[in-house]
């Protein structure tokens, strides 16, 4: 599936590594002003302002409005999805059999690699190509794949982003430092700037991919130099920036306003130490390219769930576990119906926020369910990032395995770490880790990053049907461990 701007993006991405800086300014510029027409353009507007006037609506309404989508939507796949015409057939269901959340339990979870497979039978035969946008998902390389979509579902999913922005009070004119871009700055430059300008998105787009300590003092003079007061991207590269001020004991020199996270793995203290370092709290947003779900944070600092923007499904896992499942309501060219997004929330029970938003309430988002080592004995250990939940001098950690039993743990420290951090590190992990598997820490100046600039807390390379069941850590000692930090 091709369509010329699809092509025209091709060759942009092709040439622009090899232009020079003033034109990849240009460049960037160029597509930051495409996406304002496009994308934030007149529809866009008026999507916002919808979204806007639901903000403190009554839940039971919220919940109405996102079952009439449901119902039309799963009528629309029905009648003009191939997948969805056999699925419905063959288990002797009709749309209508399906009105809530509850229902949509009657059909089964739709995993990634069959939406790869059949990509074809899942485009709706009723929207015409010039209709359609093509995006590409997210991914490692490998799993990624394009996506028709439609360019008011895009607007839809800016409105819903921009309505979260602007409960923190972010205005559309606010300049942005932006933060976990692996293409912006072409990876063979050593020398600064390890940024580039997007003059009409009023962005200053820094590299994902050049952030070594050496690197790192480039990145605060810039930002002492523009001063932009919202500081946007992935957790795990702002976490970067305020450990490399921490460990040189400087400061950014100016007030941060904003901070705005998109979600990865996030240990707690990573939050407060950004709070710490910038002054402000940071807040996180929980999106994806597909569109199956929307969670934001609001100003009490709890996460709810965009009820009207997807038909979202927490399927129980373990304990307070669960793994996210949407279906994308906004996009009626590929019709996605209980896609597993392969990441997992925390959901308290009895959890509420007194804001007076209608959402469904979450208390963590945990990121990928394959976060997870396999024991000598054959367990699935998943949940390991509460291992590391009390040691505030540790700036991030990977855990790597290729061999079942043999679990490589990376650590990159703050300089206030200690030897009694080391043992204690060490301790930590023997408590939870005794069935003899080989477990070695490291410590790193730096931890490799995914393509897409991501840090990835459990990298394997082992094959998930080589391990028996899965088995978070315990709950007790859970909640022992969060009591203690
Ligand atoms: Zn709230």
């Amino acid at each position: 599936m091709t369509d010329t701007l699809t092509r025209l993006k091709t060759i942009y991405e092709r040439a622009y590594p090899h232009l020079p800086i003033a034109l990849q300014n240009a460049a960037l510029s160029t597509v930051g002003w495409h996406n304002g027409i496009t994308c934030r353009g007149r529809g866009f507007a008026r999507l916002l302002d919808e979204y806007e006037a639901r903000t403190f609506a009554d839940p039971g309404d919220i919940q109405e409005l996102r079952n009439a989508r449901l119902s039309a939507f799963l009528l629309h796949a029905y009648e003009t999805v191939p997948y969805y015409r056999d699925l419905f057939d063959d288990l002797a269901l009709h749309p209508s059999d399906i009105t809530t959340l509850d229902d949509l339990a009657e059909l089964p979870i739709l995993s990634k690699a069959t939406v790869r497979e059949r990509q074809r039978s899942f485009v709706s035969t009723s929207i015409p190509s010039r209709r359609r946008k093509l995006i590409t998902t997210g991914g490692t390389t490998g799993s990624a794949f394009i996506l028709a979509t439609t360019i008011e579902a895009v607007q839809e999913q800016w409105a819903v982003a921009w309505r979260y922005f602007r409960w923190h009070g972010i205005g559309p004119k606010t300049w942005a430092a932006l933060f976990g871009n692996p293409v912006a700055v072409p990876i063979r430059q050593k020398e600064p700037p390890f940024w580039r300008y997007d003059l009409a998105g009023r962005q200053i787009v820094f590299s994902s991919v050049h952030t070594s300590t050496d690197n790192l003092r480039y990145y605060v003079s810039e930002l002492r130099k523009r001063k932009p007061p919202w500081i946007h991207g992935l957790a795990s590269q702002i976490t970067l920036l305020a450990s490399h001020l921490i460990d040189t004991k400087t400061d950014l020199g100016y007030e941060t306003r904003w901070i705005t996270t998109s979600s990865e793995n996030f240990l707690p203290q990573h939050k407060d130490l950004i709070e710490k370092v910038f002054g402000v709290r940071p807040r996180e947003h929980y999106a994806m390219v597909e569109a199956m779900a929307n969670i934001s944070e609001c100003e009490l600092g709890k996460l709810h769930v965009d009820e009207e923007f997807g038909a979202v499904e927490f399927v129980p896992v373990n304990g307070s576990k669960y793994k996210v499942v949407g279906t994308n309501l906004t996009n009626p060219v590929t019709p996605l119906i209980r896609y597993d997004c392969h990441d997992q929330v925390t959901i308290t029970p009895g959890d509420t926020c007194s804001c007076g938003r209608p959402g469904r309430v979450i208390s963590s988002i945990d990121g990928r369910q394959e976060d997870y080592v396999v024991l000598k004995d054959g367990t699935r250990l998943g949940r390991l990032e509460h291992l590391f939940y009390s040691f505030t001098t540790v700036s991030e950690v990977q855990i790597r395995q290729s061999t079942i039993g043999e679990i490589q743990v990376l650590v990159r420290r703050l300089t206030s770490f200690t030897k009694d951090d080391d043992r204690r590190l060490r301790q930590e992990i023997s408590k939870w880790i005794r069935d003899g598997s080989r477990v070695t820490v490291e410590y790193v100046d730096e931890i490799e990053r995914t393509p897409g600039g991501k840090l990835r807390f459990v990298v394997s390379s082992l094959d998930p049907e080589e391990a028996a069941g899965y088995e978070a850590m315990p709950q007790v000692a859970l909640d022992e461990l969060t009591q203690r930090s």
